[in-house]
């Protein structure tokens, strides 16, 4: 099979210099005989390998020493849970944006711990193909946090802002736009992404959390699920994803060698800005599916007129057959969705 143009969300594609890394250390990790993936998490090659990925991330991103990084398993999703479990406070409300499904798969298990939870902006009127500007949230000082999802990878929209929160700690998925674009963290009480859409493979879940949260953890929560237990341990408390962070190790070296964030931004706005200008270009043959003011950079979602699912049908076969995988929208929504996350090979659209 040819090289062909992977247009996947997640997981998705990785710098092809990084999947050559990879495959020339496989066997053989740095001479010792063996690969990482089969050296222990308690060994001085894997040490580094944590204690790199983890620099590299502080680095790109700026995070300061009020803040730990993390390495977790269970993905997105346990973050929906351990985010409520760590940081409720009974009587107090939470604020949560309703941007589509993963706010919702959010809500529901901040709703099953007991969170009472408030609406701080509500899409559902617009079929969530729009999510308003978040610096005008009304934030009730009272909340316990307040809960975004930055990149809404099935909808197609991405804040273009961050809410000012004050006090209360702003939490934010960053699962789909994670390092695609500058992030002041110091705005953020947690920041979680699980790997897969823009910064390595599935199984390890990037965790910024403020160190003094992890202290609001109520004694009933079990250990695995407590922030605290992973600060204390450095994320070696129990056997971390070790090939999932040794691959991300080699993404953000390869994220700095490119120029750091402000780079990728650059490539991540204008490989979007093609691919909205041929939509738009096309004279409604193609039609965007959100607000123009909320388009995401990661995930172009599209429909042919107003949605001729029989078109759509030979547009992903025509398209595999080009050599073009992966331009079938979600299941939830239909239509069509072009992934061009932060690693998406530049070259395959510059053509
Ligand atoms: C994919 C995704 C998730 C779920 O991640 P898992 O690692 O599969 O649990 C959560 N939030 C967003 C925005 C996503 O795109």
């Amino acid at each position: 099979m040819e090289e062909v143009y992977n247009f996947n969300a997640g997981p998705a594609v990785l710098p092809k210099a990084v999947m050559l890394k990879a495959q020339e250390e496989f066997v053989n990790y740095h001479g010792i005989g063996y690969g990482i993936m089969e050296e222990s998490h308690r060994n001085a090659n894997f040490e580094e390998v944590i204690n790199s990925c983890e620099a590299n991330i502080r680095k790109l991103m700026g995070i300061s020493d009020d803040y730990e990084v993390l390495f977790l398993q269970g993905g997105g999703s346990t973050q929906f849970a351990m985010v409520p479990m760590n940081l409720l406070i009974p009587g107090k409300k939470v604020g949560y944006c309703d941007t589509g499904e993963w706010s919702h798969k959010a809500m529901k298990e901040a709703k099953i711990l007991g969170g009472d939870v408030e609406l701080v902006y509500d899409g559902s009127a617009c079929k969530y193909t729009a999510i308003g500007d978040a610096s005008a949230w009304k934030i009730n000082p009272d909340y316990a946090y307040v809960y975004m999802c930055c990149n809404n990878t099935i909808y197609g929209t991405e804040y273009q802002n961050y809410p000012q929160t004050g006090d209360v700690p702003l939490v934010a998925d960053m699962s789909s736009d994670m390092m695609s674009r500058p992030v002041d963290v110091s705005k953020f009480g947690i920041i979680f992404a699980g790997a897969q859409k823009n910064i390595g493979p599935a199984g390890v879940t990037l965790v910024i959390i403020r160190k003094d949260l992890a202290s609001r953890c109520p004694a009933n929560i079990p250990t695995m699920f407590r922030y605290s237990t992973h600060i204390d341990k450095k994320s070696l408390f129990n056997t971390p994803p070790t090939f999932g962070i040794y691959m991300m190790r080699l993404v953000t070296d390869w994220l700095i060698g490119l120029g750091g964030i402000p780079a990728i931004q650059k490539l991540n706005e204008e490989k979007a800005a093609k691919l909205y200008a041929a939509i738009d270009g096309s004279n409604g043959f193609f039609r965007g599916t959100t607000a123009v003011a909320d388009r995401s950079k990661m995930n172009v979602c599209f429909r042919i007129g107003e949605g001729d699912d029989a078109l759509e049908k030979k547009f992903v076969a025509e398209a595999k057959a080009a050599g073009m995988v992966g331009v079938k929208g979600h299941r939830a929504v239909g239509g069509l969705r072009a992934s061009i996350s932060t690693q998406c090979r530049w070259q395959a659209l510059k053509g």
